[in-house]
């Protein structure tokens, strides 16, 4: 088992008896460190489930889940501290940046680690190293509201990979985007994952995107089925 993500024979089942959706009928997932794959369904087909299961958002029904080298669900939690789970293993990225419009993009980007105590000025200075990683250093004193869309969801995932996670989830990360802009956008996903070793799971239905990914998984009916992207930026 590698760093990256690992799910095992994932099932979720939502109520009981005769009104119990079978959500996850038995999903199989391996995403490696620096890789970044799609994850493509129609509507109700457990997109959602799936991501909320691995973000430790809501709680499985039987499977095996790894993340980061270490497994995280197996009949169970295998931690009682969620929260610490999300925050030191899971980064996440959504379809609205859901910036904090009265802290400039620089505190947007160090508040978590400013929260759990790392002194201020250390904070701001690996959100001012990320930020110029991602093109926008140029914005570090900016507020959001001064952004554009690409800009500002560049800030986002400055922000999701601060705390240094094995693992993003990007819930369609590129919806709002122009063409250009979500490219751009996945290109630096694409880069962050290598530089960092993170796996990333991009949920999408953006066909703009699709043709970036190497892998792509797709969700019918609460299973999962793999298969082989084009890896092209056009
Ligand atoms: P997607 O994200 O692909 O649209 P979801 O994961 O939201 O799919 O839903 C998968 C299935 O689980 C659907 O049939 C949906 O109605 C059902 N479902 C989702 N959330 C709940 C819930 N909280 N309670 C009961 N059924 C749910």
């Amino acid at each position: 088992m590698d760093n990256g993500i690992h799910i095992e024979g994932l099932t979720k089942r939502y109520g009981q008896g005769q009104t119990a959706v079978d959500a996850l009928k038995g999903v199989d997932m391996a995403v490696a460190p620096g890789e970044v794959v799609g994850l493509i369904g129609p509507s109700g087909s457990g997109k959602s489930t799936l991501l909320k299961c691995l973000g430790a958002v809501i709680e499985p029904t039987a499977g095996r889940m790894s993340l980061g080298g270490a497994v995280i669900y197996e009949q169970g939690w295998k931690t009682s501290d969620l929260r610490a789970l999300r925050r030191d293993k899971i980064g996440f990225v959504f379809q609205a940046p859901y910036l904090i419009p009265f802290l400039d993009v620089t505190d947007n980007v160090a508040l978590l680690p400013m929260l759990a105590g790392r002194p201020n000025a250390e904070a701001r200075r690996q959100a001012r190293d990320l930020l110029d990683a991602l093109d926008v250093g140029h914005r570090a004193r900016a507020m959001p509201s001064q952004l554009s869309g690409g800009e500002q969801q560049r800030v986002a995932i400055a922000r999701a990979l601060i705390n240094r996670p094995p693992v993003i989830l990007a819930d369609e990360p590129t919806a709002p985007l122009d063409s250009e802009r979500a490219l751009a956008v996945i290109r630096l996903l694409n880069q962050m994952a290598q530089q960092f070793e993170t796996a990333v799971i991009v949920v999408t239905h953006d066909e703009k995107i699709i043709p970036t990914f190497k892998r792509i998984y797709h969700i019918r009916d609460g299973r999962t089925e793999e298969e082989t992207g084009q890896g092209l930026y056009p």
